[in-house]
């Protein structure tokens, strides 16, 4: 048994002693990692699901302290590369490079400079010949952060891509359930995802966190925007199992978790929904549909949030709603990626 991480802080503990070690071959790192980048979380095992847990459980205590910064990616930098919008995902990778000393380079690029692939691919060779050890990329084009570890020398780390995934989102929502849910455990838990599930690289990079993890996931919504996602449920999505409904009564009869998801009116094209209004009338978590799950569930939301649509205001703020808890972990959980990240390349 290790001891636990709370009973040997003292404010000037370094990170790599907060971190419950897993190879302690001398002068190694004490995580060993395996994974030069974080492209989605299909590939992570439970294992390694579970030492991302731990390690910003150390990060949470970093942040913690009256000042939040250690020394652990000192002279490594992390360059964040963002073609497009986002504020919680971007400043949240910031400030945690920044608590662990990085240097940190920004670049908000328009995304009519990169509608080539071969200027995405010029760009990261780029910031390569810049000294970059470790790229965090968004992209609107799925599959593009891919492309960019294919030609990166250091480690990629996939900020957002198109419909495809969002890894940092799933794992910083998996942390947030298990430190809100009674136990500390999504196993056997019914966790429901409503909303726009058909845009959402969020519902996808949490349907495998989720079900990695051993949660009950139902994904709700309207059937236009489920699509597809009665094949992936029935091909068993390697081995895992998921329950895709629209109705919503059966979706959130005793949930123990409730995530709602942006409507993407961005992304919306052909008529895939009557209306907004309609669509809040039908879909909206209001309080009374809430009031379906178990009376202790807690309420999530990945943000940005289109209040009285997809979630009516008092649940959104309501006692049930840890949707500032996820913000606030979003930086722990990004500060644990970017330290393992760095650690397998040593
Ligand atoms: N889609 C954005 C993100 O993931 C939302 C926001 O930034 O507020 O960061
Ligand atoms: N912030 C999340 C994302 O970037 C969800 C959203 O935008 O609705 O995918």
């Amino acid at each position: 048994m290790t001891t636990p991480v709370s009973e040997r802080q003292s404010p000037e503990t370094p990170v790599d002693e907060l971190i419950p070690s897993v190879d302690e071959a001398p002068g190694s790192r004490p995580v060993a990692w395996p994974h030069r980048h974080l492209l989605d979380v299909d590939a992570l095992t439970i294992d390694e699901i579970e030492t991302v847990m731990r390690t910003a459980d150390a990060m949470r205590q970093v942040l913690a302290r009256p000042i939040p910064k250690v020394p652990a990616l000192r002279g490594r930098s992390v360059t964040i590369l963002f073609y497009e919008a986002s504020t919680r995902t971007r400043v949240s990778f910031e400030v945690g490079a920044k608590n662990l000393s990085a240097d940190v380079v920004n670049i908000a690029a328009a995304t009519s400079s990169v509608a080539k692939g071969e200027s995405l691919v010029d760009t990261v060779r780029t910031i390569e010949a810049l000294g970059a050890d470790i790229l965090v990329i968004r992209h609107p084009v799925s599959g593009a952060p891919y492309l960019a570890a294919s030609v990166f020398g250091g480690s990629v780390v996939n900020g957002g891509d198109g419909w495809h995934a969002h890894p940092t989102q799933a794992l910083l929502d998996l942390y947030t359930m298990r430190q809100r849910l009674p136990r500390g455990s999504v196993a056997g838990r019914k966790v429901v995802i409503l909303g726009d599930v058909l845009h959402s690289r969020v519902a996808r990079s949490n349907v495998w966190a989720l079900t990695a993890a051993g949660a009950d996931v139902w994904l709700c919504g309207p059937p236009t925007l489920l699509r597809g996602f009665d094949a992936w449920a029935r091909a068993g999505a390697g081995g895992r199992r998921f329950t895709v409904t629209s109705s919503v009564v059966d979706a959130l009869r005793d949930a123990d978790v409730v995530m709602a998801l942006r409507i993407q009116k961005e992304r919306m094209t052909g008529g895939l929904l009557p209306s907004l209004r309609e669509y809040a009338t039908r879909y909206g978590l209001t309080r009374e549909r809430l009031s379906l799950a178990r009376p202790d569930a807690i309420v999530m939301h990945p943000g940005p949030m289109n209040e009285g649509v997809e979630i009516a205001p008092a649940v959104a703020t309501g006692a049930q709603s840890v949707i500032a808890d996820q913000v606030a972990n979003g930086v722990a959980i990004r500060m644990a990626l970017l330290y393992l990240l760095a650690g397998a390349r040593t």
